[in-house]
Protein backbone atom coordinates (compact mmCIF):
# COMPACT_ATOMS: atom_id res chain seq x y z
CA UNK A 1 0.00 0.00 0.00
CA UNK A 2 1.75 3.55 -0.67
CA UNK A 3 2.64 5.57 1.81
CA UNK A 4 -0.24 8.59 1.02
CA UNK A 5 -2.86 5.65 0.55
CA UNK A 6 -1.53 4.52 3.79
CA UNK A 7 -2.09 7.79 5.69
CA UNK A 8 -5.10 8.74 3.99
CA UNK A 9 -6.56 5.10 5.92
CA UNK A 10 -4.99 5.61 9.50
CA UNK A 11 -6.59 9.46 9.24
CA UNK A 12 -10.01 7.87 8.50
CA UNK A 13 -10.26 4.97 11.31
CA UNK A 14 -8.88 7.55 13.85
CA UNK A 15 -11.40 9.72 12.98
CA UNK A 16 -14.16 6.65 12.78
CA UNK A 17 -12.81 5.69 16.20
CA UNK A 18 -13.49 9.45 17.66
CA UNK A 19 -17.09 9.10 15.75
CA UNK A 20 -18.29 5.90 17.03
CA UNK A 21 -19.93 5.51 20.28
CA UNK A 22 -17.84 3.69 22.90
CA UNK A 23 -20.40 0.90 22.97
CA UNK A 24 -22.86 -0.42 20.96
CA UNK A 25 -25.63 1.74 20.78
CA UNK A 26 -29.29 0.08 22.43
CA UNK A 27 -31.99 0.05 19.87
CA UNK A 28 -35.47 1.94 20.82
CA UNK A 29 -38.43 1.50 19.09
CA UNK A 30 -40.31 4.73 19.90
CA UNK A 31 -43.94 3.78 18.91
CA UNK A 32 -46.45 6.68 18.63
CA UNK A 33 -49.47 7.76 16.47
CA UNK A 34 -53.44 7.49 17.37
CA UNK A 35 -54.34 9.16 20.62
CA UNK A 36 -57.70 9.16 22.69
CA UNK A 37 -58.57 13.35 21.71
CA UNK A 38 -56.87 16.48 20.66
CA UNK A 39 -54.88 16.71 23.86
CA UNK A 40 -52.41 14.72 23.24
CA UNK A 41 -50.13 15.71 20.25
CA UNK A 42 -47.62 13.06 19.82
CA UNK A 43 -46.43 15.05 16.67
CA UNK A 44 -44.91 17.59 19.27
CA UNK A 45 -43.97 15.30 21.97
CA UNK A 46 -42.40 12.26 19.99
CA UNK A 47 -39.51 14.79 19.32
CA UNK A 48 -38.63 15.77 22.75
CA UNK A 49 -38.75 12.17 23.57
CA UNK A 50 -36.30 11.76 20.88
CA UNK A 51 -34.27 14.44 21.38
CA UNK A 52 -34.15 13.84 25.67
CA UNK A 53 -33.38 9.70 24.69
CA UNK A 54 -31.01 10.52 22.01
CA UNK A 55 -28.45 12.92 24.24
CA UNK A 56 -27.89 10.15 26.76
CA UNK A 57 -25.88 8.85 23.93
CA UNK A 58 -26.97 5.40 25.04
CA UNK A 59 -29.82 4.71 22.28
CA UNK A 60 -30.32 4.53 18.86
CA UNK A 61 -33.99 5.16 18.34
CA UNK A 62 -36.61 4.61 15.46
CA UNK A 63 -39.72 6.29 15.70
CA UNK A 64 -42.94 3.89 14.30
CA UNK A 65 -46.17 5.69 13.52
CA UNK A 66 -48.72 3.15 13.99
CA UNK A 67 -51.95 3.50 11.90
CA UNK A 68 -55.00 5.46 12.76
CA UNK A 69 -57.31 2.56 10.84
CA UNK A 70 -57.94 -0.60 11.99
CA UNK A 71 -58.01 -2.22 8.30
CA UNK A 72 -53.91 -0.88 7.51
CA UNK A 73 -53.48 -2.35 11.19
CA UNK A 74 -53.38 -5.45 9.79
CA UNK A 75 -50.36 -4.86 7.63
CA UNK A 76 -48.66 -2.87 10.74
CA UNK A 77 -46.33 -5.57 11.67
CA UNK A 78 -43.31 -4.08 14.06
CA UNK A 79 -40.31 -5.88 14.40
CA UNK A 80 -39.93 -5.43 18.23
CA UNK A 81 -37.28 -8.17 18.59
CA UNK A 82 -34.97 -5.83 16.77
CA UNK A 83 -35.40 -3.25 19.90
CA UNK A 84 -34.05 -3.62 23.60
CA UNK A 85 -37.40 -1.31 24.58
CA UNK A 86 -40.54 0.05 23.36
CA UNK A 87 -41.09 3.69 24.15
CA UNK A 88 -44.67 3.62 23.65
CA UNK A 89 -46.17 7.42 23.36
CA UNK A 90 -49.69 5.96 22.42
CA UNK A 91 -52.60 5.41 22.66
CA UNK A 92 -55.40 3.44 20.95
CA UNK A 93 -58.83 1.60 21.82
CA UNK A 94 -59.28 -2.15 22.30
CA UNK A 95 -60.34 -3.27 18.68
CA UNK A 96 -57.28 -1.03 16.83
CA UNK A 97 -54.82 -3.65 17.27
CA UNK A 98 -55.46 -7.17 15.48
CA UNK A 99 -55.07 -10.38 17.53
CA UNK A 100 -51.69 -11.20 15.52
CA UNK A 101 -49.91 -8.00 16.52
CA UNK A 102 -51.25 -8.00 20.41
CA UNK A 103 -49.75 -11.50 20.55
CA UNK A 104 -47.09 -10.65 18.97
CA UNK A 105 -46.33 -7.55 21.27
CA UNK A 106 -46.97 -9.72 24.55
CA UNK A 107 -44.26 -12.49 23.33
CA UNK A 108 -41.50 -9.83 22.86
CA UNK A 109 -42.40 -8.72 26.36
CA UNK A 110 -42.47 -12.03 28.06
CA UNK A 111 -38.98 -13.03 25.95
CA UNK A 112 -37.23 -10.01 28.03
CA UNK A 113 -38.73 -7.21 26.13
CA UNK A 114 -38.54 -3.46 27.75
CA UNK A 115 -41.63 -1.13 27.38
CA UNK A 116 -41.62 2.71 28.86
CA UNK A 117 -45.26 3.80 28.98
CA UNK A 118 -45.19 7.76 29.38
CA UNK A 119 -48.51 9.46 30.42
CA UNK A 120 -51.47 8.90 28.12
CA UNK A 121 -50.02 5.26 26.39
CA UNK A 122 -51.62 4.28 30.12
CA UNK A 123 -54.74 4.98 28.55
CA UNK A 124 -54.75 2.39 25.89
CA UNK A 125 -55.87 -0.67 25.68
CA UNK A 126 -58.25 -0.50 28.63
CA UNK A 127 -59.87 -4.39 27.53
CA UNK A 128 -56.80 -6.07 26.67
CA UNK A 129 -55.80 -8.09 30.22
CA UNK A 130 -52.10 -8.71 29.21
CA UNK A 131 -51.15 -4.78 28.41
CA UNK A 132 -52.95 -3.92 31.62
CA UNK A 133 -50.55 -6.72 33.70
CA UNK A 134 -47.49 -4.80 31.85
CA UNK A 135 -48.81 -0.93 32.72
CA UNK A 136 -50.10 -2.10 36.70
CA UNK A 137 -52.83 0.64 36.25
CA UNK A 138 -54.32 2.57 33.64
CA UNK A 139 -57.01 5.12 33.50
CA UNK A 140 -60.29 6.27 31.32
CA UNK A 141 -61.38 4.46 28.43
CA UNK A 142 -64.43 2.74 29.93
CA UNK A 143 -62.33 1.46 33.02
CA UNK A 144 -63.86 1.18 36.42
CA UNK A 145 -63.44 -1.23 39.19
CA UNK A 146 -63.97 -4.24 36.87
CA UNK A 147 -60.47 -3.28 36.03
CA UNK A 148 -58.54 -3.53 39.32
CA UNK A 149 -58.50 -1.52 42.41
CA UNK A 150 -57.54 1.56 42.67
CA UNK A 151 -53.76 1.94 43.78
CA UNK A 152 -52.12 4.65 46.12
CA UNK A 153 -49.81 4.86 49.20
CA UNK A 154 -51.45 5.26 51.88
CA UNK A 155 -48.89 4.93 55.03
CA UNK A 156 -46.15 4.65 53.30
CA UNK A 157 -47.28 1.38 51.79
CA UNK A 158 -48.82 0.58 48.36
CA UNK A 159 -52.66 -0.29 48.92
CA UNK A 160 -55.49 -1.58 47.00
CA UNK A 161 -58.88 0.39 47.49
CA UNK A 162 -62.14 -1.36 45.79
CA UNK A 163 -63.94 1.35 45.70
CA UNK A 164 -66.43 1.12 42.51
CA UNK A 165 -66.40 3.69 39.67
CA UNK A 166 -64.87 5.23 37.08
CA UNK A 167 -61.10 5.29 36.41
CA UNK A 168 -58.83 8.62 35.69
CA UNK A 169 -58.61 12.26 36.85
CA UNK A 170 -56.63 14.98 36.77
CA UNK A 171 -56.67 18.70 37.70
CA UNK A 172 -55.16 21.87 36.27
CA UNK A 173 -51.55 21.81 35.07
CA UNK A 174 -49.86 23.54 37.92
CA UNK A 175 -46.59 22.45 39.51
CA UNK A 176 -46.48 19.60 42.01
CA UNK A 177 -44.21 17.52 44.23
CA UNK A 178 -42.64 14.47 43.08
CA UNK A 179 -42.19 12.14 46.41
CA UNK A 180 -39.39 9.30 45.71
CA UNK A 181 -41.05 6.03 47.32
CA UNK A 182 -37.94 3.37 46.62
CA UNK A 183 -34.81 5.04 46.59
CA UNK A 184 -33.21 1.73 45.99
CA UNK A 185 -34.16 0.84 42.56
CA UNK A 186 -31.29 1.71 40.00
CA UNK A 187 -34.28 4.35 38.03
CA UNK A 188 -34.53 6.44 41.32
CA UNK A 189 -31.21 5.83 43.15
CA UNK A 190 -29.53 9.30 43.74
CA UNK A 191 -32.51 11.34 43.01
CA UNK A 192 -34.03 14.01 45.92
CA UNK A 193 -36.41 12.43 47.91
CA UNK A 194 -38.84 14.51 46.77
CA UNK A 195 -38.71 17.11 43.68
CA UNK A 196 -40.93 19.78 42.19
CA UNK A 197 -42.62 18.67 38.75
CA UNK A 198 -43.11 21.14 35.80
CA UNK A 199 -46.61 21.95 35.26
CA UNK A 200 -48.38 19.09 34.18
CA UNK A 201 -51.25 16.57 34.29
CA UNK A 202 -51.05 14.36 37.66
CA UNK A 203 -53.40 11.42 37.39
CA UNK A 204 -55.15 10.49 40.30
CA UNK A 205 -58.02 7.21 39.81
CA UNK A 206 -55.66 5.15 38.58
CA UNK A 207 -56.86 0.92 38.38
CA UNK A 208 -55.56 -1.80 37.24
CA UNK A 209 -53.86 -5.20 38.54
CA UNK A 210 -50.98 -3.81 40.09
CA UNK A 211 -49.19 -6.86 40.00
CA UNK A 212 -45.58 -6.69 40.24
CA UNK A 213 -45.27 -3.29 40.61
CA UNK A 214 -43.51 -1.20 42.10
CA UNK A 215 -44.02 2.47 43.30
CA UNK A 216 -41.18 4.16 42.64
CA UNK A 217 -42.72 7.64 43.08
CA UNK A 218 -46.04 9.33 43.67
CA UNK A 219 -47.02 12.51 43.61
CA UNK A 220 -50.39 13.85 46.55
CA UNK A 221 -53.01 14.71 44.13
CA UNK A 222 -54.78 17.60 46.41
CA UNK A 223 -58.52 17.97 46.72
CA UNK A 224 -57.88 21.75 45.78
CA UNK A 225 -57.53 20.98 42.35
CA UNK A 226 -59.99 18.46 41.78
CA UNK A 227 -57.66 15.90 43.51
CA UNK A 228 -58.53 12.45 44.89
CA UNK A 229 -57.13 13.32 48.36
CA UNK A 230 -54.43 10.55 48.22
CA UNK A 231 -51.05 9.94 47.25
CA UNK A 232 -51.09 8.72 43.76
CA UNK A 233 -48.24 6.59 41.86
CA UNK A 234 -47.03 8.31 39.31
CA UNK A 235 -43.83 6.22 38.11
CA UNK A 236 -44.04 2.43 38.41
CA UNK A 237 -41.36 -0.39 37.87
CA UNK A 238 -42.84 -3.82 36.86
CA UNK A 239 -42.01 -7.20 35.55
CA UNK A 240 -43.64 -8.91 32.99
CA UNK A 241 -42.99 -12.56 32.16
CA UNK A 242 -39.00 -11.69 31.84
CA UNK A 243 -39.97 -8.03 30.33
CA UNK A 244 -38.99 -4.64 32.68
CA UNK A 245 -41.34 -2.01 32.30
CA UNK A 246 -41.15 1.44 33.64
CA UNK A 247 -44.17 3.83 33.49
CA UNK A 248 -44.50 7.22 34.35
CA UNK A 249 -47.37 8.92 34.24
CA UNK A 250 -46.07 12.57 33.71
CA UNK A 251 -45.39 14.06 30.36
CA UNK A 252 -49.08 15.29 29.55
CA UNK A 253 -47.17 18.16 26.58
CA UNK A 254 -43.86 19.24 25.56
CA UNK A 255 -44.25 21.84 28.90
CA UNK A 256 -44.61 18.95 31.24
CA UNK A 257 -41.63 16.61 29.63
CA UNK A 258 -39.59 19.95 29.53
CA UNK A 259 -38.82 19.24 33.35
CA UNK A 260 -35.26 18.12 33.77
CA UNK A 261 -37.06 15.23 36.47
CA UNK A 262 -39.29 14.12 33.58
CA UNK A 263 -36.34 14.15 31.11
CA UNK A 264 -33.97 12.33 33.74
CA UNK A 265 -36.68 9.49 34.80
CA UNK A 266 -37.18 8.73 31.35
CA UNK A 267 -33.66 8.57 30.21
CA UNK A 268 -32.87 6.30 33.68
CA UNK A 269 -36.77 4.46 32.96
CA UNK A 270 -35.70 3.35 29.14
CA UNK A 271 -32.14 2.53 30.21
CA UNK A 272 -33.53 -0.23 32.86
CA UNK A 273 -36.19 -1.10 30.80
CA UNK A 274 -33.88 -2.15 27.96
CA UNK A 275 -30.60 -3.31 30.56
CA UNK A 276 -32.09 -3.67 33.52
CA UNK A 277 -29.25 -1.39 35.02
CA UNK A 278 -28.72 2.33 35.09
CA UNK A 279 -25.24 3.94 34.39
CA UNK A 280 -26.37 7.46 34.08
CA UNK A 281 -25.63 10.60 36.56
CA UNK A 282 -28.24 12.69 37.81
CA UNK A 283 -27.75 15.93 36.55
CA UNK A 284 -27.25 19.00 38.56
CA UNK A 285 -30.10 21.19 36.94
CA UNK A 286 -32.20 18.15 38.54
CA UNK A 287 -35.46 20.34 41.02
CA UNK A 288 -34.66 20.32 44.40
CA UNK A 289 -38.08 20.44 46.38
CA UNK A 290 -38.67 23.87 46.51
CA UNK A 291 -37.90 24.60 43.07
CA UNK A 292 -39.05 23.65 39.56
CA UNK A 293 -36.40 22.99 36.66
CA UNK A 294 -37.57 23.16 32.94
CA UNK A 295 -35.29 23.17 29.76
CA UNK A 296 -36.30 26.14 27.73
CA UNK A 297 -34.43 24.08 24.72
CA UNK A 298 -37.24 21.34 25.03
CA UNK A 299 -40.24 24.05 26.11
CA UNK A 300 -39.00 26.07 22.77
CA UNK A 301 -39.89 22.48 20.86
CA UNK A 302 -44.16 23.56 21.34
CA UNK A 303 -45.01 26.29 18.86
CA UNK A 304 -46.79 27.90 21.60
CA UNK A 305 -44.30 28.47 23.62
CA UNK A 306 -43.45 32.18 24.33
CA UNK A 307 -39.83 32.53 26.01
CA UNK A 308 -40.55 35.10 28.67
CA UNK A 309 -44.38 33.91 28.94
CA UNK A 310 -43.90 30.57 30.47
CA UNK A 311 -45.96 31.42 34.15
CA UNK A 312 -42.99 29.35 35.94
CA UNK A 313 -40.48 31.98 33.88
CA UNK A 314 -43.32 35.15 35.90
CA UNK A 315 -43.00 33.20 39.15
CA UNK A 316 -39.27 33.84 39.07
ZN1 LIG B 1 -52.75 14.14 29.37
Amino acid sequence: MPTITRAVLVVALALMAVRSPAATPIRLMLLDGESGGPWHKWQLTTPVLKKALEETGLFQEDVVTAPAVTGELTSFTPAFGDYRAVVMNYDAPDERWPADLKAAFEKYITAGGGLVVVHAADNAFSGWPAFNEMIGVGAWRGRTEKAGPLWYVKDGKVVPDQTPGPAGSHGARIPFAVTVRDATHPITRGLPSAWMHQGDELYALLRGPGKNMTVLATAYSAADNAGSGHDEPTMMALSHGKGRIFHTTLGHDVNGMSCVGFVTTLQRGAEWAATGKVTQKVPATFPSAQTVSYRADLAAMDPKFVKGLNPLDAAK
